[in-house]
């Protein structure tokens, strides 16, 4: 039975209440009438439910699309104005003693080479990243109990905090590793994590049990309550996402969304952050025996229906993706993405032997952060460095209420641009960093109270002259 407020898995992502769901929205898909009415409704910008918007996302009529596409822009330019925020993966551990038959750490893969970072790897590793500009980082992880415990997590990630190196200190360390205790959770949120991410993978639970057939991820509702136990553990910031390709992308869509609703329901604060990474060839898979990969054109819809439906949450890209794709969905909502990402355990100080690769899968995307940074401000976009919220306590409901009041653009604009001059100054090429000044000079006029653009004013002549408060 659909109960959004249950604590089981079963209850709040409720296989016949998405089938029902998906019914519904084929019933619907060219009910123009009820599709306008969806489209004002989540033009209120207070979002939409999973079955409003599976109908949106099942409508083929491209004059409405196309409006349900400018909505998403228009949401993501009033909620999060035109700033994008970068971050790096840093995989610490391949080891693995799951089966997913998708990712190449499956623990029958003995051709993968198995890595662990040591603590004094880490921190050259982190040095690496901080040298490219690098303030946020999501730590990955295979599960394995024996290699990556939970002692090493929290050694890893008070290591990472310690380092102070020239001007850079990584500010928000996110995490993204396998289901764990309320306990656990409760310890990596005293050891400082920014976000929890899990992916669910696929929300279809007979796929689930079939594409995790051994393992502890084999456990389908423990996967999916990890979000319930993470904030019943004080993680206030939750990121979620799944994994397309592996199902049918309108079932996990409304899986998705229905999850995202559960959280707000039982906790009061939805997800920080939702994620939309595509399944990709990796050491011994092959994407294309998966038959259910989706093209650009209905990734795109996809993330335009989530901007429109949760106008508050995060969205996340990957450098799973090549630049037209991530250039396509920044436009209709992604706020977040990697930049000079690389997959393997090690990689950012030593690229590896071609016999010992430890990827997790093919980056598309293979720029340089400075070159993601040159090219997103082309576009006018304002890369942002910024962990001032996250540094505040502004997290949880604490961050989605100053979302949801649209003030994020009075506090979060101005925080950007001084934190993008520290990076120009810091660590741009001369070209991307004369980009970047002519900008920040044309978007701090653009900071809406006069005594809050005077001080930036100031304080961007402060940074210029090398002179820090
Ligand atoms: N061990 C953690 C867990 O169990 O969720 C973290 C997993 S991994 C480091 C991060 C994510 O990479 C996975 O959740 C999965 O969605 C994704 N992934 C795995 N194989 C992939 C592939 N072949 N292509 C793209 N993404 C993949």
């Amino acid at each position: 039975m659909y109960d959004v407020n249950s604590k089981c898995a079963d209850d709040f992502i409720n296989h016949e209440e998405i089938l029902e769901t998906l019914a519904y929205a084929d019933e619907n898909k060219n009910n123009k009438e009820l599709i306008e009415s969806l489209i004002k409704k989540a033009s209120l910008r207070k979002g939409l439910s999973h079955k409003e918007a599976s109908v949106l996302l099942a409508c083929q009529d491209d004059e409405l699309n196309e409006k349900i596409f400018r909505l998403a822009e228009q949401i993501k330019k009033d909620f999060y104005g035109n700033r994008i925020v970068l971050f790096a993966p840093l995989y610490l551990s391949n080891y693995c003693i799951n089966g997913c038959t998708y990712c190449p750490y499956h623990m029958k893969n003995k051709h993968i080479a198995r890595k662990q970072l040591t603590q004094e790897e880490i921190r050259r590793e982190v040095i690496a990243l901080q040298d490219m500009g690098h303030k946020r980082l999501a730590l990955e992880a295979g599960e394995d109990p024996v290699h990556n415990t939970m002692d090493y997590y929290l050694e890893s990630i008070k290591t990472i905090y310690d380092i102070k190196h020239k001007n850079g200190a990584i500010r928000r360390v996110n995490i993204n590793i396998a289901a764990t205790t309320v306990d656990n959770y409760r310890l990596l949120k005293e050891a400082g994590i920014g976000t929890y991410i899990l992916f669910q993978e696929t929300y279809h639970k007979e796929s689930y049990l079939q594409l995790h057939p051994t393992g502890p991820k084999h456990d389908y509702n423990y996967h999916t309550e990890a979000m319930d136990r993470a904030m019943e553990g004080g993680v206030d910031d939750v990121g979620i996402g799944v994994l397309f390709g592996l199902d049918k992308y309108r079932y996990e869509f409304a899986g998705l969304l229905m999850h995202a609703e559960h959280l707000e329901a039982a906790f009061g604060v939805g997800p920080h952050t939702i994620s939309v990474p595509r399944l990709r060839d990796a050491d011994d898979i092959d994407s294309s025996s998966f038959t259910n990969g989706i093209d650009d054109d209905t990734f795109a819809k996809i993330v335009a229906c989530i901007r429109i439906s949760v106008p508050y949450t995060g969205m996340i890209i990957s450098t799973r993706e090549g630049m037209n794709t991530r250039e396509r969905v920044l436009h209709l909502g992604i706020s977040q993405i990697s930049g000079g990402s690389k997959t393997s355990v090690g990689g950012y100080c030593e690229p590896e032997p071609e016999d010992a690769k430890s990827e997790q899968f093919d980056v598309v995307d293979n720029r340089t952060l400075d070159e993601v940074v040159q090219w997103l401000m082309q576009m006018d976009y304002i890369p942002s460095f910024c962990t001032a919220c996250y540094r505040a306590g502004r997290t949880g409901d604490r961050f989605m209420s100053l979302c949801k009041s649209g003030q994020i653009q009075n506090c979060c604009h101005p925080n950007a641009l001084m934190t993008l001059e520290e990076y120009l100054m810091d660590y741009a090429s001369p070209v991307t960093k004369a980009i970047g000044d002519k900008l920040i000079d044309k978007e701090v006029l653009n900071v809406p109270n006069e005594q809050v653009r005077k001080t930036v004013l100031e304080n961007l002549k402060l940074i210029r002259e090398d002179n820090r408060r």
